[in-house]
């Protein structure tokens, strides 16, 4: 928003006004989804009123991505979709911040042949990787939050500097259980 750049360098105002600054925007982001497929009802289902993501901020989902700063890419990126995904990375407005939500959008997942990007990250910025297939709401919610404990603590790039992705990942939630029951094929 240029708010920055309006700031004189240094001083103990300025340091208080940005910690306003961050403060507000940590808990005002907008999100942008890029739903393609089934992870895009997980995202549906973290806005509903079970997980509610209203209580950190982000439940206004913008449906223009000049209006919003975090783009959620949840499912499959096809090749012939990827220009429309980086338009849309490219319309919104710094500062932003990109979460890839599922294995199909980190990694192309199970659909590994010619068609499917494998993996957003070769084209956008990632900023958080949220693993699963599909993730659960409390795992892209956790991405959200240490999207906000970053702006909290790390606050934004100086005006005109670089974007970095951040390249953080969600730890999954559970591991694989043993098989209960012993198996045995037989011939
Ligand atoms: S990661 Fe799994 S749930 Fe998500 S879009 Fe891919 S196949 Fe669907």
């Amino acid at each position: 928003m240029g708010l920055e750049a309006a700031l004189p360098v240094d001083g103990f105002l300025t340091t208080q006004l940005r910690h306003v600054i961050n403060w507000a925007r940590r808990n005002s982001l907008w999100p942008m989804p890029f739903a393609t497929a089934c992870c895009g009802i997980e995202l549906m289902a973290t806005a509903c009123s079970r997980f509610d993501l209203a209580r950190f901020g982000a439940e206004v989902m913008r449906f223009s991505p000049r209006q919003a700063d975090l783009l959620i890419v949840a499912g499959r990126v096809s090749i012939k979709t990827l220009p429309v995904l980086q338009r849309i990375y490219e319309q919104m407005p710094e500062p932003k911040w990109v979460i890839s939500m599922g294995a199909c959008a980190s990694t192309g997942g199970v659909f590994d042949t010619y068609a499917v990007v494998q993996g957003c990250d070769q084209f956008i910025p990632v900023d958080v990787y949220v693993p699963g297939c599909p993730p659960r709401p409390e795992q892209l919610i956790e991405g959200i939050m240490m999207i906000q404990r970053h702006i909290d603590q790390e606050g934004l790039p100086p005006p005109g500097g670089k974007r970095v992705p951040l390249g953080l990942a969600v730890a999954p939630t559970h591991g694989v259980r043993p098989q209960p029951v012993g198996i045995s094929v037989g011939v």
